[in-house]
């Protein structure tokens, strides 16, 4: 590294350390990854109020340092060597109040906790509410775009905004807020009066999918025509493995760890799971898991 970029970069984390939160080096990203996989982060700054993050996005911005908010890891898959920026926890910021109807969440919230408050369409989802509305998170009796009457964000010029549900753009598992990587603060969420009960919806899960084993949910976008767990199966790949790296034997569209999985392992798997059904389907299944390639 060179010394100016050294310097610049311990002079980052000397101002880091000054804002409200809690700063950390080298934190291995396995550890706050729902895959539990992922080589280490340069560092981890976990904000306790939302101007800290605002600041803490500012100064990378300025030291030209690769940064990424997370929130549940959930979604996310770190590649083995790690991360050679600042990731932006979102883990302490989870205030939730009621106010002119809405219920008004901070990006960390824990999704669980949103369910309480009358959103149990999203019952059994891991991860926040941050990361639920960047990625339009949802089940088949909702999605929390549905919900949002406003998100307050953080815009990549640097700019704090509050944007209306259109100006999301909401579709299938995407939003404007991915494809800008503008960062999550609050949203306003209009409470549904009705839906199935959570436990419902847990019991589904917990029949249909593998529990137990990290994973970060479905790996794949479902087609137009066909879930891709379905053809996933057809084309013969349950239980089909790459090192700890496996195609999960109870739900196809979903890769688990077996245990000491690497990024490696899964991309392999995620490449031949694509060929094996391109040959079966003439179909290219696109990722629903977000890579960080940086
Ligand atoms: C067992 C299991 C089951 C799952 N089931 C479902 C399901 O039924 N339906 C479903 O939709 N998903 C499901 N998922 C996927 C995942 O839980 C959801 O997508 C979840 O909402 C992601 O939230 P997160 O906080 O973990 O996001 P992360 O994984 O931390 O991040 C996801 C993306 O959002 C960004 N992000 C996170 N927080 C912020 C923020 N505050 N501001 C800006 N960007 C942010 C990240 O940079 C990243 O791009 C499942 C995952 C697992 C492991």
């Amino acid at each position: 590294m060179a010394t100016s970029t050294k310097n610049g970069n311990q002079s980052l984390l000397r101002r880091l350390r000054a804002l409200p939160g809690e700063l950390r080096e080298g934190v291995p990203l396995a550890e706050l990854t729902t895959f539990r996989i992922g080589g280490p982060a340069w560092a981890v700054f976990t904000p306790s109020r939302w101007e800290a993050l605002v600041e803490g996005v500012a100064l990378a911005r300025k030291c030209e340092v690769p940064w990424r908010v997370v929130g549940g890891g959930s979604k996310l898959l770190f590649l083995d060597r790690g991360f050679p920026g600042l990731v932006i926890l979102t883990h302490k910021l989870r205030g939730c109040r009621q106010e002119d109807g809405l219920v008004v969440a901070e990006a960390g919230l824990r999704l669980g906790e949103l369910v309480e408050a009358g959103f149990c369409q999203l019952a059994g989802i891991p991860g926040t509410v941050g990361g639920a509305v960047v990625m339009n998170s949802g089940t088949r009796y909702g999605q929390i775009g549905d919900r949002v009457e406003w998100v307050e964000v953080l815009t990549p010029e640097g700019e704090l905004v509050r944007w209306g549900k259109e100006e999301c753009e909401f579709s299938y598992r995407n939003s404007r807020l991915r494809q800008c990587r503008c960062a999550v603060l609050r949203v306003g969420l209009r409470p549904s009066p009705s839906g199935p009960p959570p436990a419902l919806i847990l019991a589904e899960r917990r029949a249909g999918q593998p529990v137990g084993l990290p994973s970060a949910g479905c790996v794949f976008r479902n087609p137009p025509h066909a879930p891709a767990g379905w053809l996933i199966d057809r084309a013969g790949l349950k239980g089909a493995r790459e090192g700890d790296a496996m195609v999960s034997p109870k739900h196809a569209n979903f890769i688990v760890n077996l245990g000491q999985a690497r990024a490696s392992d899964v991309l392999r798997l995620v490449d031949r799971v694509q060929r094996q059904v391109l040959r079966a389907f003439r179909l290219w299944l696109k990722l629903e898991l977000e890579v960080v390639r940086e």
